[in-house]
């Protein structure tokens, strides 16, 4: 009967994280949450799609019928991402080279994104870089760098995009951001100064290319596992000392779940959501500690 049934339900199932694999491989078994064909016919630009968070969200928007275009700096990287994307969701993947500092490589990628699918639908701004490092400590060159790739990276893409195409035909952007800033992260002037921009800019394009239907967010994930940030970023140290007791939800995050949150923000559930932060974090930035000193044993042991 019904009560029975109702006890039988999981507890806490709303907060249990999907499976997930610490590799940049995929999933070895799915189970659908949302509608299979939610992004059918659709096609997604996706800047660090050969990687990471990148390479979940293009697998997890392939698995909803998305064709997907990955696009980094390396390309045997996304090549061999693309194989694996196509064999795991029999979709269409192409691996593109960009580096999103360089406007006219975006361009000849997207005219070649456009040329093989005739569309793109939704814009994933995923590529990044990052390491800790204590402003003193950081070169102009370096603080500039991170200001290039995500900021202005972000910029340049979204440009191309709406030049190309979402003028045109309207479209979704999602860019990838952090909570760093929110609190002032210790050893992430650089990171976090450059996703608040991001952040920033996710309001100025909502207001400005609405009127042509583009939507546009800013998705902050918390700390991923299996994921070069996590490395980067101490994880595996916050895991050891217990600092994830402090999360609300008591643990990391997994990319699955970040991709779950993409896949919200770039398809017709999230309709009339534009120019704000989703941030997928168990609530971390809230409650985790931000010791300067601890931070910094963290930074010089995981150094190259
Ligand atoms: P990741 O695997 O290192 O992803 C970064 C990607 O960006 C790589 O695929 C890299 O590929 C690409 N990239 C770097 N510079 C580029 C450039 N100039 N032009 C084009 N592509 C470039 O790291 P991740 O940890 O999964 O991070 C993915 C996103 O999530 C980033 O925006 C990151 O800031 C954000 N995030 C991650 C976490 C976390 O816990 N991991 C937390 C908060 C936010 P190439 O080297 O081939 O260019």
């Amino acid at each position: 009967g019904r009560r029975g049934r109702a006890t039988m339900a999981e507890q806490g199932a709303a907060s249990r994280p999907p499976p997930d694999v610490d590799t940049d491989d995929c999933l070895r078994e799915y189970r659908h949450l949302f509608s299979p064909d939610i992004l059918a016919g659709q096609v997604a630009f996706i800047t660090g799609g050969g990687s990471g968070i990148g390479f979940r969200i293009a697998e997890i928007f392939m698995r909803h019928g998305c064709r997907t275009v990955i696009a980094s700096r390396n390309l045997q990287r996304v090549s061999e991402a693309s194989k694996k994307l196509v064999a795991a969701t029999g979709q269409q993947c192409l691996p593109l080279s960009v580096d999103v500092r360089q406007p006219q490589t975006i361009v000849a990628a997207v005219d070649e994104a456009l040329k093989e699918f005739k569309r793109i639908d939704i814009l994933i701004n995923g590529a990044a870089g990052n390491f800790l490092c204590p402003a003193s400590a950081l070169s102009f060159n370096a603080f500039k760098t991170v200001i290039d790739i995500d900021t202005i990276g972000t910029f340049n893409t979204s440009k191309v995009l709406f030049e190309k195409y979402f003028r045109d035909h309207g479209g979704v952007i999602v860019n990838i951001t952090a909570t760093l800033s929110y609190r002032g992260q210790a050893l992430q002037v650089h990171a976090g100064t450059a996703k608040a921009a991001i952040d920033a800019m996710t309001r100025h394009l909502a207001v400005e290319w609405g009127p042509n239907n583009i939507r546009v967010n800013s998705l902050a994930p918390g700390p991923i596992t299996g994921t070069e940030g996590y490395r980067r970023l101490g994880g595996r140290f916050a895991e050891e000392a217990s600092q994830f007791d402090m999360i609300p939800l008591q643990r990391a995050g997994n990319k699955t779940e970040i991709a779950h949150s993409t896949l919200y923000l770039a398809s017709c559930l999230s309709s009339y959501v534009t120019g704000t932060t989703l941030v997928v974090d168990g609530g971390s930035w809230l409650t985790s500690a931000n010791n300067f000193p601890a931070m910094l044993g963290i930074a010089s042991s995981s150094a190259k």
